[in-house]
């Protein structure tokens, strides 16, 4: 069995922390060769020294020296945005996992496929902003994407390659934290409340997003994009205790799930060593403490994301990237305690509805929606 060398961009969050576990629970399988983080100078040179990853790229450039300072061996270094370019390209690497936080993945998961290595991602801005492109260039160029996130790596495993037959892509999601809070209350949540969900621990953004039920609507879209399933085939389910990590209705009415507890380590194995299962120090489920697994409709009226996500998704173009755009800004500002939470909503309606949406757009017209789309949203939450 070959070991797959992996660069890992986002060593320092949350989903690197997860994806660092798996390295070393599997070295027979997974080889970290190359590491990337945006500022955080302390975990990446922990990480760095503890892989001895051959090479390490900081993007904050003011702080390469304080990194070499840290540095216990001699990798190749690379700094800036140009670098996590060039580490995305990095000799002799198999795959390259993203799991940046925000839209800095998508020129460095294009020189990933130019250069023929198979994507890892977890960063769903990519897909969300750039579907089309990304899933072309890598057709083109013969190299595989697989799903990080838990939900479309359980539908990547119950479809095992037969997207034909498929009626339905069920997305399971936790509900988040506010999943029973009524309506008229949303208004109040503080920051606190938002940040605590109540299976998964994750970094900051997405916690929000899964709290605004917007992660799932850029789920949406992204599964929509990975296995070519129509958005109207797309579907979510709310299902709190987050062992059903998501589901696939086939042709002929059979429902197909994927079962395991909430941890990251279990999507990022299966993705590094598809098409194999390892064994692996990770728990499996214990039946007898598992007593009930609920499923409900989301409330659609309360929590608008999901609707949002699905305009975005069956209008396609720059709707997609805008969308995303306008929501990091709204949770950004949420963070920050400048907007109330049902705000962020807002704030992505608004941007939404003033976009003048360009069909197949290429890069530059996805970037410059993106910005008009970070403008605007500043604009109306007060930046
Ligand atoms: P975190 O906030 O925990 O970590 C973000 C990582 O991205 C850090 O390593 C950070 O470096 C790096 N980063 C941020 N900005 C840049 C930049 N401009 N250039 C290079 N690196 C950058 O995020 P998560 O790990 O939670 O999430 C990462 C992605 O994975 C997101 O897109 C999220 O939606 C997705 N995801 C996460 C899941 C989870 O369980 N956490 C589950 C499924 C998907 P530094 O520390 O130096 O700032």
């Amino acid at each position: 069995m070959k070991r797959k060398r992996v660069v890992l961009l986002g060593a320092t969050g949350s989903i690197g922390d997860s994806t660092l576990k798996v390295a070393h629970d599997i070295p027979e399988r997974m080889e970290i060769v190359g590491l990337a983080a945006n500022s955080n100078v302390e975990k990446l040179a922990i990480a760095a020294n503890k892989t001895r990853a051959p090479a390490v790229c900081l993007v904050d450039e003011r702080k390469i020296d304080l990194l070499r300072s840290k540095l216990e061996y001699e990798p190749k270094i690379f700094a800036g945005e140009s670098g996590l370019c060039e580490i995305a390209k990095l000799d002799g690497a198999d795959m390259v996992l993203i799991a940046i936080v925000g839209t800095a993945g998508l020129h460095p998961a294009l020189d990933a496929i130019e250069t023929g290595k198979d994507l890892a991602v977890a960063s769903k801005e990519i897909l969300v902003m750039a579907g089309e492109a990304v899933t072309q260039a890598a057709q083109n160029r013969g190299v595989k994407i697989l799903p990080v996130d838990s939900e479309h790596n359980a539908i990547f495993q119950c479809l095992d390659g037969r997207t034909s037959e498929v009626r339905r892509i069920i997305l399971t999601a936790s509900g988040g934290p506010f999943r029973e809070t009524p309506r008229e209350k949303l208004e109040y949540v503080t920051v606190e409340e938002a940040l605590k969900h109540p299976t998964w621990n994750m970094g900051p953004k997405i916690t929000i997003d899964s709290a605004t039920l917007f992660n799932k609507g850029l789920e949406m879209i992204e599964a929509h994009w990975l296995f070519g399933v129509g958005m109207d085939r797309v579907e979510v389910v709310i299902h709190p205790q987050s062992i059903v990590h998501s589901m696939v209705e086939f042709a002929d009415g059979s429902t197909l799930a994927q079962l395991s507890y909430s941890n990251m380590c279990f999507p990022i194995q299966y993705a590094v060593t598809w098409p194999d299962r390892v064994a692996n120090t990770l728990p499996p489920l214990d039946f007898s403490t598992l007593n009930k697994l609920e499923f409900a409709i989301p409330r659609y009226e309360d929590f608008p994301a999901l609707n949002l996500a699905r305009r975005a998704g069956e209008a396609g173009g720059t709707l997609p990237a805008v969308m995303n755009a306008a929501n990091e800004v709204a949770v950004a500002a949420f963070l920050n305690r400048r907007i109330r939470f049902p705000q962020i909503w807002q704030t992505v309606t608004d941007v939404m509805d003033r976009h003048r949406t360009v069909a197949h757009p290429d890069l530059g017209a996805i970037l410059a929606a993106d910005q008009w789309a970070r403008a605007e949203a500043a604009r109306f939450v007060k930046l």
